[in-house]
């Protein structure tokens, strides 16, 4: 069955334009905002039962990344979506400006530790992205990183793009579900949410002031997020370009991919080796036999 996220997902990023991707899109999908929290609502427990059967099976684990400008709906999204799954199944974590330590690894490094097991599915608010993102915006955070002359070529990149992709094959050659999701608000509809943020006392916690600065080099992130949409996309890893002015729509969206990146695994195939008919049968005689007296 054809995908009604197909015209969001990016399976191939070579002739991908991000000013072709429109932050209200979403019309085909024909949701009224009415209907939505109870769309949600179906979702979400569908997404539930699918994560049961992701950590009975055991085989499989998923991995879903989150990359967007602030005030994107980054978190909201992940709490919504994920609000119904067991939280012994879901690992949320993330990524801020990298310690001294991180710094002195390798840039897969503190995402890899974080990674989920399989059964589970982990979230990456922000993740090795960055590396693409805030550090290709800002050079001087490259200087930082304590790397060799010799790797800080023109291609440097290009390479951290390659690097990334074939780190993301591995994993869905290790038993791993990819799906990435790129929030894309546009800049009127982020300036709207700053405000509401300045303007009540409840949200004013999540201003930061330099928020305004990366707000200031808006199309040089939109360069960056279009040249990492083109090189990181992959049929096992595809982006997934979410229209999130709406912060329901971008809901039903991320949820509805989540709930088809679950779909796509076969739980049918065999599952990790439970407990044998003799352990099983042990387990009844020891439960059903007469209990031994008290002394
Ligand atoms: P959010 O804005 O996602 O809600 P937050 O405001 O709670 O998160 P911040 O304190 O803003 O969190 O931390 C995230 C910041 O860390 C972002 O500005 C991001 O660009 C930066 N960051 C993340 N990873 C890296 C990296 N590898 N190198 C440099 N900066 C990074
Ligand atoms: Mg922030």
């Amino acid at each position: 069955m054809p995908s009604a996220l197909s015209r969001f997902t990016v399976t191939d990023g070579r002739h991908f334009r991000l000013r072709r991707m429109d932050p209200r899109g979403g019309a085909h999908l024909r949701l009224k905002k009415e209907d939505a929290a109870d769309a949600l609502a179906k979702t979400v427990g569908r997404i539930a039962d699918l994560q049961e059967q992701l950590y009975a099976h055991h085989r499989w684990g998923v991995l879903l990344i989150f990359q967007a400008m602030d005030a994107a709906g980054k978190d909201s999204a992940i709490k919504h979506v994920l609000s119904g799954v067991n939280p012994q199944g879901c690992q949320v974590s993330s990524f801020k400006v990298p310690s001294a330590e991180e710094l002195d690894h390798d840039f897969l490094w503190r995402t890899t530790a974080r990674l989920p097991e399989r059964g589970r599915i982990g979230v990456f608010n922000r993740s090795y992205y960055e590396e693409v993102l805030v550090v290709r915006v800002h050079p001087e955070l490259l200087q930082r990183q304590g790397l060799p002359a010799e790797v800080m070529t023109p291609r440097l990149w290009e390479e951290r793009y390659e690097d990334i992709a074939g780190f993301e094959r591995h994993l869905a050659r290790s038993g791993f579900v990819i799906r990435k999701f790129f929030l894309n608000v546009s800049e009127e509809e982020q300036r709207e949410r700053f405000l509401a943020r300045l303007d009540t006392p409840d949200k004013r916690w999540k201003f930061s002031p330099g928020d305004i600065k990366e707000r200031a080099r808006w199309a040089d992130y939109m360069a960056a997020y279009e040249e990492m949409i083109r090189h990181t996309s992959a049929p096992h890893a595809p982006w997934i370009v979410v229209p999130a002015d709406r912060k329901w729509l971008a809901h039903h969206v991320v949820s509805t991919a989540v709930v088809e990146a679950l779909e796509s695994i076969d739980f049918r195939g065999p599952a990790s080796p439970g407990p044998t008919r003799r352990e099983l049968a042990l387990a009844r005689q020891a439960l059903t036999a007469p209990a031994k007296k008290r002394r």
